[in-house]
């Protein structure tokens, strides 16, 4: 069962770079939206449904409503209507306030309010734990839309993902702000890499410390591999997240240390 959700997920973040090489999986996603209108009138229905739910997800990731038309990962009601934070189009003090005084922060963006229990949890949990790379891609378009509006796309030279340590990249198969970068990368027009900012410690025991343990424990377990691609660049932190934020300054802190021009963050969500 396990290896099936792993290869039907394989197969769709492939279709959803390149649906159009792949016919077959559109063709799928049609018969399933008809099939949905007759889902209680027969069990081999049924059945049928839920074989194509292994290979081609048509639930919404945020409700779990049936997904309909060229809806994809998001229904529309919650497309439109999930919580955006208070700092989704304008940075919010409250944020870069996180930072104060120990790095500076040049803005903070981030597109959903966090509650829990709410749609915004179930859709990180999808993303980060459900093995559903596409949801990174689609939430990400859809605010590097929404950033784009704002002109945020003058304000930024490259975009870098916070990197996952490899044991971890390991065992979720990627990085689910690789695929939040990507996403905002394709709307906003702005580049992304996953090679430039690396991990060099893994911090498991992070949690149980202090916001200042925090911060003296993670100063310094990032890298920049290529300095040349940072030095005298405008550079946004891609993560999911905003939490601590200790994280986060540390990463900040290291591509200041290199030559970035400026550094700012942007988020999925953010639980305040
Ligand atoms: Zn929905």
């Amino acid at each position: 069962m396990v290896f099936w959700r792993f290869l039907s997920n394989k197969i769709i973040h492939t279709k959803v770079q390149s649906c159009k090489k792949w016919p077959v999986w559109v063709t799928l996603g049609a018969l399933r939206s008809q099939n949905l209108k007759m889902h209680r009138m027969n069990g081999f229905l049924r059945l049928w449904n839920d074989l194509l739910d292994l290979f081609y997800p048509t639930t919404c990731c945020a409700c779990a409503m049936p997904l309909v038309g060229n809806e994809e990962c998001l229904c529309t009601s919650c497309r439109l209507t999930l919580p955006r934070s208070q700092s989704h189009a304008i940075s919010s003090p409250e944020l870069t306030n996180k930072f104060a005084g120990k790095v500076v922060v040049s803005f903070v963006y981030t597109f959903l309010k966090f509650e829990k229990g709410g749609k915004v949890q179930r859709l990180l949990h999808q993303l980060k734990y459900k093995n559903r790379p596409e949801v990174g891609q689609v939430v990400g378009r859809i605010y590097g839309e929404e950033l784009r509006a704002g002109a945020v796309q003058t304000q930024i030279d490259l975009l870098l993902p916070i990197p996952l340590h490899p044991r971890k990249k390991a065992q979720r198969g990627y990085n689910q702000s690789d695929m939040f970068a990507e996403g905002l990368s394709e709307t906003l027009r702005v580049p992304w890499s996953a090679e430039v900012l690396a991990r060099a410690q893994f911090t498991s025991t992070q949690t149980r410390k202090t916001r200042l343990e925090r911060f003296e424990n993670v100063s310094g377990i990032f890298e920049v591999v290529r300095p040349s691609e940072v030095i005298g660049k405008r550079v946004a932190i891609v993560d999911d997240v905003v939490t601590t934020g200790s994280t986060l300054e540390s990463a900040v802190a290291t591509l200041m240390e290199v030559g970035a021009k400026e550094v700012s963050v942007i988020t999925i969500a953010a639980a305040y």
